[in-house]
């Protein structure tokens, strides 16, 4: 039995590893030389940059790929749980350490911000109580099976869904939790998780601050491309072949049953297909997509302007993860999905993976990755908008941490919305997928599998249950659990 995967994605990557585990035949095609789509790194000049995901939760979702294949997380592959989280810059000149011991983090909190304790310990509750309500539902079982619906699990959270608060937004929600406005956009910011506006999300999406705040959040010791390295490795020890360079145009569908695909004008015949690309591109290019319209309808996830810098200067004033915010979050978003533009003055999101993997710069120097969300791309004018862009979070820079940051640049990379697109074929390269600016979007998000087309199946972050590693593991095991074992 053959199957082959569209994309070595990290949805493309752990299906391939489970079906091989299961005993079929697997053949990857993807169209970049490397493995990993939008996990890839950058090498320049003595630097080293992650160039696309930097954080990394619910690492148990790889413990339990490896276990799926019937093998031990190797010992080399080894990852930290951070105990600061992310460190806050305010315009009005607060700064905040978001510590992952909740009882420090309030204690900041109160310090700093004047909040009320119980608030933080109530939201953080509300936070782990939507994840058991919602994770059964809406991560880790297919939403299209009437048979998932009917479970016991699933008919109590049922009973329960008021307490999630789809009816809500994210920042309703926050700003009626919240005393301090600095507070309620740092929960705010949450919604950028899977590329949306938390004026618009629902407020179940405070799930994700669940994720990073109760469960952790980790970082590999070599960096996060390492995680893609790791489950290559898996994928070859299980058999799977892997063809790059290899752009696959068209899926090949007979008497409604997936029989193969064509690449660089060959056919090649499989009993099963899975695709990791994304599902605008599976429906523009590769095959007569029933729901073509409504697919194509969808609004797609924000996207990113990042500037990979290397800095010959340290500065022990930042952590791994630092956030410098934005005046006015709600313009900010207005500007990102409505007006489809960057905010004059953007939330400025700086990664800094040599304060870890200190072979990731040369010393006494850092390898920034600085990011503002962007609208994915819908033939914006970029050329100016990097360049006005790229002032306006060096001015910023600049003001936060009393610098002048433009004097220790000397290395430089840019990706965008366009090069985003490129690399991965994502619509407008939007990083996630679908955004979820609607309580339906979890509902609209494309199924696992077709139930007009057989052999065909569906991973990543563009369809069920949506973008981000986890949830990508996530959508290769639903599919896992659709194909039985040969
Ligand atoms: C800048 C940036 C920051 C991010 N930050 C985070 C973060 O901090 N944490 C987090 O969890 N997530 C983050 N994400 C999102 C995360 O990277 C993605 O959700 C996830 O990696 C998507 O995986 P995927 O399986 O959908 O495949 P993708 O990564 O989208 O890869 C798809 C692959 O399929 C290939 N392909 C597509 N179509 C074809 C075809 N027809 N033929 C051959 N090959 C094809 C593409 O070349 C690509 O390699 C970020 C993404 C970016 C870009």
């Amino acid at each position: 039995m053959k199957i082959a995967v569209i994309g070595s994605g990290i949805g493309g990557l752990a299906t391939a590893c489970r079906l091989a585990s299961k005993g079929y035949d697997v053949t990857v095609f993807e169209k970049n030389t490397t493995p990993g789509g939008k996990i890839s790194e950058i090498h320049m000049n003595g630097y080293r940059f992650d160039a696309g995901p930097s954080l990394f939760t619910l690492p148990e979702l790889v413990e339990e790929l490896y276990a799926a294949a019937g093998e031990k997380v190797p010992s080399t592959f080894i990852y930290k749980k951070l105990e600061v989280l992310c460190k806050y810059f305010y315009n009005s000149g607060e700064n905040l350490i978001a510590w992952s011991d909740q009882k420090k983090f309030t204690e900041e909190c109160v310090q700093k911000l004047g909040e009320d304790p119980d608030n933080i310990t109530k939201y953080f509750k509300s936070a782990s109580l939507i994840y058991k309500i919602t994770a059964d539902i809406f991560l880790f079982n297919s939403l299209h099976k009437v048979k998932n619906l009917l479970k016991f699990s699933v008919l109590k959270s049922l009973f329960q869904v008021f307490k999630i608060r789809f009816y809500k937004t994210m920042h309703g929600d926050n700003s009626s939790n919240f005393k301090s406005p600095l507070l309620v956009q740092l929960f705010d910011r949450y919604a950028t998780y899977n590329g949306s506006s938390p004026f618009k999300a629902p407020a179940t999406l405070n799930v994700i601050a669940h994720l990073e705040n109760n469960l952790g959040a980790y970082f590999p010791e070599k960096g996060m491309y390492a995680i893609v390295e790791n489950i290559y490795e898996l994928a070859l020890k299980k058999g799977v072949q892997f063809n790059f360079n290899s752009l696959v145009t068209s899926i090949d569908i007979k008497n409604k049953k997936a029989v193969g695909l064509s690449v660089g004008g060959k056919n090649h015949a499989f009993d099963k297909i899975v695709s990791d690309s994304d599902i605008n591109y599976v429906v523009n290019h590769l095959m007569d997509h029933p729901k073509k319209k409504q697919i194509k309808r969808l609004e797609p996830s924000s996207s990113a302007l990042v500037f990979y810098w290397g800095i010959n200067k340290e500065f022990p004033e930042l952590d791994l993860h630092n956030i410098l915010f934005s005046s006015d979050y709600k313009e900010e978003f207005n500007n990102l999905f409505d007006k489809k533009t960057i905010d004059a003055d953007p939330t400025v999101y700086i990664f800094v993976s040599s304060k870890m993997v200190k072979s990731d710069a040369p010393t006494n120097c850092e390898n920034w990755f600085v990011m503002v969300n962007a609208p994915s791309n819908s033939k914006e004018n970029w050329d100016d908008l990097i360049q006005t862009t790229k002032q306006n979070i060096i001015n910023k820079i600049n003001k936060s941490l009393k610098t002048n940051i433009e004097d220790y640049i000397v290395q430089e990379k840019i990706a965008s919305p366009i090069t985003i697109e490129q690399n991965t074929l994502s619509k407008g390269g939007a990083l996630y997928g679908n955004s979820s600016n609607s309580m339906f979007s979890a509902f609209l998000r494309h199924p696992n599998f077709l139930k007009s087309v057989k052999n065909l199946y569906f991973v990543g972050g563009s369809v069920h249950p949506g973008g981000g590693i986890p949830l990508c593991l996530a959508s290769a095991k639903i599919v896992d659990n659709e194909i039985p074992a040969v």
